[in-house]
């Protein structure tokens, strides 16, 4: 098993020991932080299906974009709590008895180890629950291979395709590489989503489906974004096409990322995705995304599960 000490368990290479308490760009130590975990209605339809996705969201992160939506968790300024394997898969049991429909691990890299563990003990127990690896896409693709040997459903962010950018927003130029990569690896070990049902009446079991956030200011990134995945995967690749960034503290003071993307940029986003013929597509009005907004200093942390 991959362990925590002398990490490389993403690009980052910290090469620190978190056995020793050390802390990499993830923030994380060996010590695993759980930010929230819960029944969760904010995914694409095909995740969330009638009975929500088992969310686990992480804390710390490993690419660390200064607009970060959940920047609380992502921080550690909201350290989470610590959990013992035998608490993680108490979570994890609790949330499939909830009826969820995958076990999904947002942000998940920095983790590895713990999740291999526990999703080699839901299987050894007979738990045939899909599991979801919910990532930024900033991975090892050698990595990603053997992951996919264990996990089912990959969604990952394809968040930038200029590298001055992603070297703007989170330090690394390589994001534009590592991404694409390690989506290969994915699409090569599990193929599209199946079964892709728009609806959600029939959840996903396997595969891959990207996300694209739309940044304000930024629609040529997004374009770009759109045909390197057109011209690498083709038209039937599953996309989401996401509009609901908003700006945060981290942001006020460093335009355009002070704002929320406006509706004709939007517009011009889709349109592109159109225009390549993307059929697998999920877009989002502009109007409805505050409701999944997290705010992780409270125990529920989305206004959008409330009463569901
Ligand atoms: S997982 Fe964290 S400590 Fe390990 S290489 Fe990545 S950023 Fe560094």
């Amino acid at each position: 098993m991959l362990a925590y000490g002398d990490c490389h368990l993403c690009p980052r290479g910290c090469g620190v020991d978190r056995t020793a308490g050390r802390r990499g760009t993830c923030g994380g130590t060996a010590e695993l932080r759980i930010a929230s975990a819960g029944p969760h209605f904010g995914e694409e339809p095909c995740f969330t299906g009638t009975r929500g996705s088992g969310a686990i969201f992480f804390s710390g992160c490993s690419c660390h974009c200064f607009f970060c939506q959940n920047w609380q968790i992502s921080t550690f300024r909201t350290p989470g709590r610590a959990l013992d394997a035998d608490g993680f898969h108490a979570l994890a049991l609790d949330l499939i008895a909830r009826g969820v429909h995958n076990l999904n691990f947002v942000t998940p890299d920095p983790w590895w180890p713990h999740i291999e563990v526990l999703c080699r003990r839901l299987r050894a127990e007979g738990e045939t629950i899909p599991f979801l690896w919910n990532s930024s896409g900033y991975a090892r693709p050698e990595l990603v291979a053997r992951q996919a040997g264990l996990v089912d459903l990959f969604l990952p962010d394809f968040k930038f395709a200029d590298p001055d950018l992603a070297r703007a927003v989170m330090g690394d130029a390589r994001y534009p590489e590592y991404a694409i990569a390690s989506l290969r690896a994915m699409v090569a070990a599990k193929g599209f989503l199946d079964p892709f049902d728009p609806t959600g009446a029939e959840p996903a079991r396997s595969g891959v489906l990207v996300r694209h956030l739309l940044l304000p200011g930024h629609v040529e990134n997004t374009k770009r974004v759109l045909r390197l995945l057109h011209d690498e995967f083709g038209r039937y690749l599953p996309l989401s096409l996401m509009s609901q960034y908003l700006p945060i503290p981290a942001t006020a003071g460093r335009p355009p990322f002070d704002r929320a993307p406006t509706a004709d940029e939007y517009r011009e986003a889709v349109d592109c995705a159109l225009e390549l013929g993307f059929e697998n597509l999920f877009i989002q009005p502009l109007s409805d995304t505050s409701d999944f907004m997290p705010d992780f200093d409270r125990d529920a942390p989305f206004d959008g599960n409330r009463g569901r």
